[in-house]
């Protein structure tokens, strides 16, 4: 069977799909008439794109948030989805740091999940990271 070409709307789909990390396989599924090793490639070409994109944003750019972040294509089921910047503006990443388990519907980083939903682990550890508490005096014991 011969591949069918990358509309706009298959790209979008592929786009979407593989920021929520699904499979090639899953994706390919999805799209319908597509090799999974047809989705792989589309996706390297449009990284390498993304990547041409962004250097050269970069060169132009000297506000690019801090930290290493992610773009998009390059988010894993393991990489935080916590956005920087504003979409669609130059510079818009994601923070992208390891944590994330898509799989178990956390698309965030701890540091991120803390300030989404303010749960558990937020009580554990200081809300103000410039307020944190004294270090505690280590006494020996008599
Ligand atoms: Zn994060």
């Amino acid at each position: 069977m011969r591949a069918r070409r990358w509309t706009e709307q298959r790209v979008k789909t592929l786009r979407r799909l593989a920021a929520q990390g699904a499979s090639a396989r899953t994706i390919a599924g999805r799209i319908g008439g597509v090799s999974r090793a047809a989705v792989l490639g589309k996706i390297s070409r449009l990284r390498r794109a993304a990547n041409a994109v962004e250097a050269a944003a970069r060169k132009c750019s000297p506000a690019r948030p801090r930290g290493p972040g992610k773009t998009l294509l390059e988010l894993t089921n393991h990489s935080c989805r916590w956005p920087i910047g504003e979409p669609g503006r130059r510079g818009f990443h994601f923070c992208g740091a390891d944590g994330a388990d898509l799989e178990r519907a956390m698309p965030y980083c701890a540091r991120h999940a803390r300030r989404a939903y303010g749960n558990d682990a937020a009580a554990a550890e200081p809300k103000n990271p410039r307020r944190a508490p004294a270090r505690r005096r280590v006494a020996p014991r008599s």
